[in-house]
């Protein structure tokens, strides 16, 4: 890491994202400043945003970062990934932005990270600025992968990165919302495939 603080803050960070994926990310976010800001969907407590955040911090790049902190289906009460020291016993649901915003001031990313906290529909429903970089990590259904991939993907500038989380070509080794969602994006015809990190796929739009 560039520097100290955005390594201790990685290490302490939970989350879904292996080192190899997120170094695969700040390297593309380190690439972006001359094309536009960047964009991730689905922060959970911040891990991929420190990545990002931190190839952004060192070119001068913003990072929006959207989630609506909730959680999604797998992290609920009862289910596979649920968390209970992210459960807001008062409301009755998850809140990850407590813990996000822990991990983005030991990272020294205040002055580079825009939360966001809002679903991705409600965002992306006005959105008007160019993208250099999309990545996306939100809801994990057919439903949500493939509205998150089709509606942001549009927003990027030619020469512009999108990178998508959790591609499992075989049913066996998990979920194909966001493999499905990716192919659509490469069979649409308007972006070139870069690259695949671990489960992180890696297109650039011509
Ligand atoms: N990128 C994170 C992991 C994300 S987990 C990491 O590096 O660890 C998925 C996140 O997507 C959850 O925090 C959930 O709240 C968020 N999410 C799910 N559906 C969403 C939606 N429709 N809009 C915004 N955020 C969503
Ligand atoms: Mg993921």
């Amino acid at each position: 890491m560039s520097e100290l603080s955005e390594f201790i803050a990685l290490n302490s960070i939970k989350g879904f994202l292996a080192d190899d994926e997120g170094c695969a990310l700040r390297d593309l976010a380190v690439q972006t400043k001359a094309l536009g800001p960047c964009l991730e969907i689905g922060s959970y407590c911040g891990k991929s945003t420190v990545y990002i955040g931190s190839g952004c911090k060192a070119v001068g790049n913003t990072l929006y970062a959207v989630d609506h902190h909730r959680g999604s289906e797998e992290h609920q009460l009862g289910e596979e990934y649920h968390d209970a020291s992210l459960f807001d016993a008062a409301h009755g649901r998850m809140n990850s932005f407590p813990e996000f915003n822990r991990a983005i001031a030991a990272a020294t990313l205040t002055d580079t990270v825009v939360p966001v906290v809002a679903s991705s529909m409600l965002t992306v429903r006005d959105w008007a600025t160019p993208l250099g970089l999309v990545f996306i990590d939100g809801g994990h259904s057919h439903e949500s992968a493939m509205h998150d991939c089709l509606s942001w993907s549009r927003h990027l500038v030619p020469d512009g990165y999108l990178a998508v989380h959790d591609l499992f070509e075989h049913p066996s080794d998990g979920g194909q919302g966001p493999y499905l969602a990716f192919q659509a994006v490469l069979n649409s015809g308007d972006f070139n495939f870069i690259k695949q990190v671990n489960s992180l796929g890696v297109l650039q739009r011509k």
